[in-house]
């Protein structure tokens, strides 16, 4: 028997975590750990060590499928079968009725190759990832604030602070290696302080649990910098020579309705907590780290959520410095890296903006066409699916990869007519989902075991996947797939990439921040972006002398004021309803699912709710209910626990037969367009009801 060890990188969340794939006689069987990786040093959480076994599932898609018109069932067909039919329908369109939704699951190579097509082959702006679900409130958030989207200090950083300040973020499930960080903190006496509407694992082992309403995170933030202002806190210095707008924002946040005890009273939390935060905010000025996630970005306000976040270290003068800064703990995987590669309708690789028309030249002058799409901006994934619902008339055409929105985007109902309504939909994935049964064509792809590739953590770090087995069957890398369909449309010219390493170099000549790094300089650690050349180190830590992205280098604070979310509670749906990850599964299920010990572990949903809440509904223990929406319901088990706040439920949302995103709302932020997953109003009753 042959066996050998293949280092790569977990999958799925943003800590990217090394390990090494054990490969017996070509089959992958295992996962051993590796002590060299520069986040997890050797260590695994379950879905790192037993989220391995979808790669060899027989469900795997292994040869592209046609549906027969007359029947609706697939039928498995050929590379030119599928890519006839593809090419003749992708021309049948113009660019405005055809949309492209790619992937953070997928490497940066297969990102960068997916925004080319669209933007070369199919002409369209409208191309979009599922960073729009999670953490795009971050990168434009940031972005305004700081003149860059990405996290501005290291994994690293969070392990040194003397307070690590946790808002939105479970990260003991979610994120499980980027908590030991926080845990070694504490370890060495650093206070953790978590502001969570629920008793989650890492709001257990906080000092101090802020347990606030869902939706009320700038009255929160606000109060905090009311007094940090009033209490003569602010990092004079640092203000007065590195930003703009503090006046405006003193205004703001100083207002009487930021008082610690109206902020006590709207976010349903003890006027004790709010002053244990500031105290320890203060004593640890210049040496506090802000982590969140999607309980921060998941919201109508998720961009002033991340601004709000930004401005309290700013006033602190907590960035540029080492144990300090905002850290966006990345959703999927490589969330940073696939807005890195401008799979985005705002902006093309390296953050060039869609906008500019020196940008769209620059572009289309590397890529050798006459122009690229631009002046305006594509749509973005919620309006995508709004428009195919409602106006199937203006958008007729999708090509998706990797990505389940029927499972992963709000209000199911509505994504369900909405990819009904498609009248051609090209999905490429490694499994058929709960969306591929809409699909005209699915083609098998590949995932990160199976291809050479680099993906980009939450701290920006650039790391390999590295090939450990063939794909299964006639599947194909990512990328070769979308240079096969550009040959069959007559655009091969533009696709001359033999390797991954080809579609890296060339993505790396128009992408700055990449500029640097090359697949030998990744044989070590990874490197952290900006590496501006080939002998540059990385960047562990942004915004040190100055804000390099904004106009004068410096940061842009303004008034925000504390808003409602989407939908409030009323008579008719009186509880809050907050949704989230577990540490067994990630989004959509498609691939922990696949994964036996995970699935064992976690088998089935189920919605928390607080003794006193089912008290007042009459409800048991495990019984189950029906959870409904102003959008539909949806049946589920329940867990009585005082671990929830009264008034609020949670429910996770991975699993298929009890689908969170039934009873979701689909408002959004006006900036970013993520939807409102985190708050939305419900009501429940008993089965038999
Ligand atoms: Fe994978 Fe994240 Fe777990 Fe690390 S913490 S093993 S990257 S899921």
């Amino acid at each position: 028997m042959e066996i050998k060890y293949v280092t790569t990188t977990c999958p799925y969340c943003g800590a990217g975590c090394t390990f090494n794939l054990v490969v017996k006689d070509g089959k992958i069987s295992g996962v051993q750990p590796c002590q060299r990786g520069p986040v997890n040093e050797g260590k695994l959480c379950p879905k790192g060590i037993f989220g391995w076994e979808f790669i060899v599932s027989e469900d795997r898609l292994k040869t592209p499928l046609i549906k027969d018109k007359a029947t609706g069932e697939f039928k498995p067909a050929t590379w030119d079968e599928a890519l006839a039919v593809i090419a003749e329908n992708f021309k049948k369109y113009s660019p405005e009725e055809i949309a492209v939704i790619t992937s953070a699951r997928c490497c940066n190579e297969d990102n960068y190759a997916m925004q080319k097509f669209a933007r070369v082959v199919l002409k369209t702006p409208n191309v979009d990832h599922c960073a729009r679900l999670c953490h795009a409130p971050t990168v434009a958030g940031l972005n305004m604030v700081f003149g860059s989207g990405a996290s501005t200090n290291s994994f690293n950083d969070l392990a040194i602070a003397d307070c690590v300040f946790i808002i939105g973020s479970n990260n003991f499930e979610a994120h499980p290696l980027a908590g030991r960080r926080i845990m070694q903190a504490k370890e060495k006496g650093a206070h953790i302080i978590v502001c969570d509407p629920r008793v989650t694992p890492t709001a257990k082992q906080a000092h101090l649990h802020i347990q606030h309403f869902p939706g009320t995170d700038i009255q929160l933030l606000n109060c905090l910098m009311k007094q940090i202002i009033e209490r003569g806190w602010v990092d004079e210095e640092f203000v007065k020579n590195r930003t703009n707008g503090y006046e405006e924002l003193k205004a703001c946040v100083t207002q009487d309705k930021y008082s610690i005890e109206n902020t006590s009273a709207v976010c349903g939390v003890p006027a004790e907590k709010i002053e244990q935060a500031l105290e320890w905010l203060h004593e640890c000025q210049h040496k506090t780290a802000f982590v969140h996630c999607l309980g921060i970005t998941q919201h109508t306000v998720g961009v002033d959520n991340v601004r709000s976040i930004a401005f309290v270290q700013t006033l602190l003068g907590n960035i540029g410095k080492p144990g300090c800064g905002v850290n966006a703990l990345r959703g999927q995987n490589n969330v940073q890296g696939s807005c890195d590669m401008g799979a985005l309708p705002n902006v093309y690789a390296g953050y060039l903006k869609v906008t500019d028309p020196e940008a769209a030249k620059k572009v289309a002058a590397y890529w050798g066409v006459d122009e690229v799409p631009n002046g305006k901006l594509g749509l973005h994934i919620p309006e995508m699916l709004e428009t195919f619902e409602e106006h199937p008339d203006k958008l007729k055409c999708l090509y998706l990869m990797g990505e389940n929105p029927v499972m992963s985007d709000p209000n199911s109902k509505g994504v369900e007519k909405a990819m009904e309504n498609c009248e051609f939909l090209v999905v490429q994935d490694i499994f058929e989902t709960e969306t591929t049964k809409y699909a005209d064509v699915v083609l098998p792809g590949s995932c990160y075991a199976e291809e050479d590739g680099t993906q980009t953590n939450a701290e920006r770090r650039v790391q390999r996947f590295r090939k450990a087995a063939d794909a299964p069957g006639e599947s194909k890398l990512d990328w070769e797939i979308m240079k096969m369909i550009a040959e069959k449309m007559g655009y091969g010219q533009y696709f001359p990439w033999e390797t991954t390493e080809d579609v890296f170099n060339e993505m790396r000549g128009i992408t700055p921040q990449y500029a640097g790094i090359t697949y030998a300089k990744l044989e070590g650690d990874g490197i952290q972006w900006p590496c501006p050349t080939e002998d540059h180190p990385g960047t562990p830590i942004l915004h040190i002398d100055k804000f390099a992205g904004m106009p004068d280098g410096k940061a842009k604070l303004e008034a925000i004021e504390h808003r409602a979310p989407a939908e409030v509670i009323d008579n008719d749906y009186p509880i809050w309803l907050t949704t989230g990850a577990t540490i067994w599964h990630w989004p959509s299920g498609s691939m922990t699912r696949r994964c036996e010990q995970l699935d064992r572990d976690a088998p089935t949903a189920w919605l928390e709710m607080n003794p006193a809440d089912a008290a007042k509904y009459n409800i048991a223990d495990g019984e189950k209910v029906i959870l409904y929406s102003r959008r539909g319901e949806v049946a589920v088990n329940t867990r009585v626990t005082p671990l929830i706040k009264e008034g609020v439920f949670f429910m996770p949302f991975h699993f298929t037969e009890a689908r969170a995103n039934l009873v979701t709302n689909t408002a959004y932020d006006p900036v970013s367009r993520t939807p409102e997953f985190k708050v939305c109003a419900v009501n429940v009753k008993k089965m038999e009801a």
